[in-house]
């Protein structure tokens, strides 16, 4: 199963491609976490990095490209994956394709948390309180909800004209939200035969 997982920040992308990691036992490749780790370790990338993260801005696609072929190139992303965090703009979604293609791994389906915005707002700040995330801070926030809206929310369009687009509601308890997902790809699955 190959899985690309989307919607918002604060849409509950992460928490939720973890519980179907364990449950379908694929590979959870987040960009946001590769990143982070980059920035960590202070890898070059991650000095690179840095200063877009923590401005709310994307990363440029073409050192995303590169982290994420390093990514797929290790041993447990050959057994199916859930990409949360990619893709995030158009160029993105057709290099995904490409790349996809190349390593003959084609998508099963794309999988879209809908979260109404007051929601979203509510919930990164709650992090910022517990996580401490240097993004989750009001401004950041309002630049990342902005990116999401401006570049990222025609990637559904892009799947849902090439009927693999699943739209779920995002709200509720973190155990519901796992339910409608598990739901959508026990369907996805049946329909693929
Ligand atoms: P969220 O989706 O909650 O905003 P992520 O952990 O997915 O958080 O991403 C955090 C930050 O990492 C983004 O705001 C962006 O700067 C960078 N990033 C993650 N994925 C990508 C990507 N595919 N392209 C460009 N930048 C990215």
């Amino acid at each position: 199963m190959r899985i690309v997982l989307f919607g918002p920040p604060g849409s509950g992308k992460g928490t939720q491609a973890g519980l179907l990691k364990e449950h379908l036992g694929l590979a959870h490749i987040s960009t946001g976490d590769l990143l982070r780790a980059a920035v960590k370790a202070g890898s070059p990338l991650g000095l690179k990095v840095k200063a877009v993260m923590e401005a709310g801005q994307l990363v440029s696609d073409d050192l995303m490209l590169e982290l994420l072929e390093e990514r797929f190139a290790q041993a447990d992303a050959a057994g199916g994956f859930i990409l949360d965090g990619y893709p995030r703009n158009l160029a993105q979604a057709n290099a995904l394709d490409t790349l996809l293609a190349r390593i003959e791994q084609p998508l099963d389906v794309a999988l879209l948390l809908e979260v109404p915005q007051d929601l979203l707002v509510e919930r990164l700040a709650g992090r910022a309180g517990a996580e401490g995330r240097k993004d989750d801070n009001p401004d950041t926030v309002r630049a990342r909800l902005q990116v999401y809206e401006e570049q990222t929310a025609p990637v559904a369009d892009f799947y849902r004209s090439r009927g693999q687009m699943v739209a779920l509601d995002g709200t509720g308890r973190v155990e519901q939200v796992r339910e409608r997902l598990l739901a959508a790809i026990g369907s996805t699955t049946a329909s693929a035969g």
